[in-house]
């Protein structure tokens, strides 16, 4: 048997990857789906942590163009993550896998507040934790929250799980036919040559404390498990 690469993960899953073909909300199949992959890779031992987006139900940005107060519109863009967050609890446990979902802004009655060490003690006892709420402050990103908990947890990797894309290229490969693909990047290549990974902050965090990330397609069935028994499907980037 294949060792995985990876002891502890920190999975981020945006809100679009919970939408399926409408784009919009949460599309149930879809969510079972991405379930299912995460118990393959929790079958295989390995500590999973995982970073849950809202862009499926809201963007702070979105609010800010309709012209509502950014901040207001990022604590709204904050608690769709929770929703997010409830519903693949709700899904991984019917498929056996024990969860906590934590929130970086308390809700006591229906999740953890976010504790470092006791998330890092469910890592340890096979649980897989679910960050909401994103970093509980305005004017950031879930990818800012990713790259804030995978240094927290002394996490060994962030894999980035995108729709349809398949890792990282020169230009648009949608637009663009002669854009190319990269196998390998570092950190500085993402913020000099200005590539879609993350936002800089995001980019920043993850550089100044050395956290390799994986980008990689989650529409390909069993991507997940590839990526953390090491296959090189996607684009990895690190120091
Ligand atoms: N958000 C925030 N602070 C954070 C994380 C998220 O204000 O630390 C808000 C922000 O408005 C963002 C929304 O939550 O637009 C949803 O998060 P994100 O856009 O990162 O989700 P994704 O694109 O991954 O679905």
């Amino acid at each position: 048997m294949v060792e995985p690469k990876y002891k502890r993960v920190v999975l981020k899953l945006s809100g679009e990857a919970l939408a399926g073909p409408k784009g919009f909300g949460i599309d149930p199949d879809t969510m079972k789906n991405v379930a299912q992959e995460i118990k393959d890779v929790h079958d295989l031992g390995v500590e999973i942590a995982i970073v849950c987006g809202g862009g499926n139900i809201w963007r702070g940005v979105t609010g800010e163009e309709m012209g509502m107060e950014r901040a207001q519109a990022d604590y709204m863009g904050m608690l769709a993550t929770i929703m997010n967050a409830l519903g693949l609890q709700d899904v991984l446990e019917n498929i056996g896998v024990p969860t906590r979902v934590q929130t970086s802004i308390e809700m006591r009655q229906i999740a953890e507040p976010y504790i470092r060490r006791k998330a890092e003690r469910h890592l340890e006892k096979g649980r897989v934790v679910i960050f909401a709420a994103g970093t509980g402050n305005p004017y950031f990103s879930t990818d800012t929250t990713s790259a804030l908990r995978a240094a927290e947890i002394e996490a060994n990797v962030i894999l980035m799980a995108k729709n349809g894309v398949d890792g990282v290229y020169s230009a648009d490969p949608r637009s663009d036919e002669t854009a190319e693909k990269y196998s390998n990047l570092t950190h500085l290549d993402i913020i000099q040559k200005g590539l879609q990974v993350m936002d800089s902050t995001a980019s920043s965090l993850s550089m100044d404390n050395h956290i390799p990330l994986v980008v990689f397609n989650l529409n390909e069935s069993g991507n997940i498990k590839r990526v953390v028994l090491g296959e090189d499907i996607g684009t990895t980037i690190t120091d």
